[in-house]
């Protein structure tokens, strides 16, 4: 809606709920569901301030992000290497590259680790191209030539939710972001947000009263809430992975080959329909109770 919340109140048995802004309006509505992202006021609503599991934690790593013309890209590192996603893996930091926007561009994501807290209330900050190139002195010719061709790359702190104990309360839901934000290792973040939004507009479309709101947001927390807090989870541990941190592959090729050949493949084959057809099993059980 494009307005800050003010605060809002429950809608009891036949009441509609009610949202004021912080330009002094307020809307009406039979059920609230709040998709705002990240740093979401509506999850804080939900969730209560004191909550424990309120605020996004950082997750002890960062991403330089830039994007390179493929013809720039190709020319450094040739067609093969340019053309087709790639990770380049090192010790507590890595480096993804793959093509958008039709093959035109190269995006490149450059992953370090850092200790301790992220100090800055900033999470996206300006950064010296320099600084980047230093810290990944390390790593092989591919990745050298391609960081020096980034153009003003910032730097993006990463930050995840710690494990919601619901995503609904009465008629008020959560979802996407607002719900389980997760750092990008997956490449799962908005997926999860997309099937969060087909599991709850199919449920909602069979509502046939006010009444039933409640038990489709019920049967939405049942089946999206192991889920997208396992992709949480998961994805912090493939960052791990990526840069050779985890305490048993470690820097075991085979075992990090044969980990990454199926790791995704619970994340990539979900049957979405039965999903579906779980929750509205037990949205309509819940209802005839
Ligand atoms: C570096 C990085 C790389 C990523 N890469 C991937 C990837 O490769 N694949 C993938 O699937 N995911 C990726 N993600 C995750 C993905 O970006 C998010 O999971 C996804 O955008 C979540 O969608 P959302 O709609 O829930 O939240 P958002 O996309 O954050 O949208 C929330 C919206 O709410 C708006 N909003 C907030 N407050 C208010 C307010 N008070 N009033 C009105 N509007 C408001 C915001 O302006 C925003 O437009 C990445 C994330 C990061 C940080």
């Amino acid at each position: 809606l494009g307005r800050g919340w003010s605060g809002w109140r429950w809608g009891d048995a036949g009441e509609k709920m009610v949202v004021w802004f912080a330009d002094g309006t307020s809307a009406e509505a039979d059920a609230v569901i709040g998709c705002d992202g990240v740093k979401s006021v509506t999850r804080r609503m939900l969730l209560g301030a004191d909550s424990a599991v309120l605020e996004p934690t950082f997750s002890h790593k960062y991403a330089y992000r830039g994007l390179v013309p493929m013809e720039k890209a190709v020319e450094a590192v040739g067609e093969a290497l340019a053309r087709n996603a790639q990770q380049y893996l090192g010790h507590h930091g890595h480096v993804l590259t793959f093509p958008i926007e039709k093959g035109k561009t190269l995006n490149v994501v450059a992953f370090q680790s850092k200790d301790g807290d992220w100090e800055d209330e900033r999470w996206v900050l300006p950064t010296k191209k320099e600084d980047m190139i230093n810290e990944f002195a390390g790593f092989g010719e591919s990745v050298q030539r391609i960081l020096s061709l980034m153009e003003n790359p910032d730097m993006w702190a990463l930050f995840d939710h710690p494990p919601a104990p619901t995503y609904y309360k009465g008629r008020f839901a959560i979802l996407g972001d607002a719900a389980h934000a997760s750092t990008p290792h997956q490449g799962a973040g908005a997926g999860q947000a997309i099937e969060d939004a087909y599991i709850m507009t199919n449920l909602l479309g069979n509502a046939n009263s006010v009444e039933d709101i409640e038990d489709a947001f019920r049967a939405f927390d049942c089946v999206r809430r192991p889920r997208t807090q396992k992709v949480v989870v998961t994805s912090r541990d493939a960052g791990s992975l990526y840069d050779f941190e985890d305490e048993t592959i470690g820097t075991d090729l085979d075992l990090l080959k044969r980990n990454l050949e199926t790791r995704y493949n619970w994340i990539w084959d979900e049957d979405l329909l039965q999903q579906l057809k779980t929750a509205q099993d037990i949205m309509s059980r819940k209802s005839t109770s």
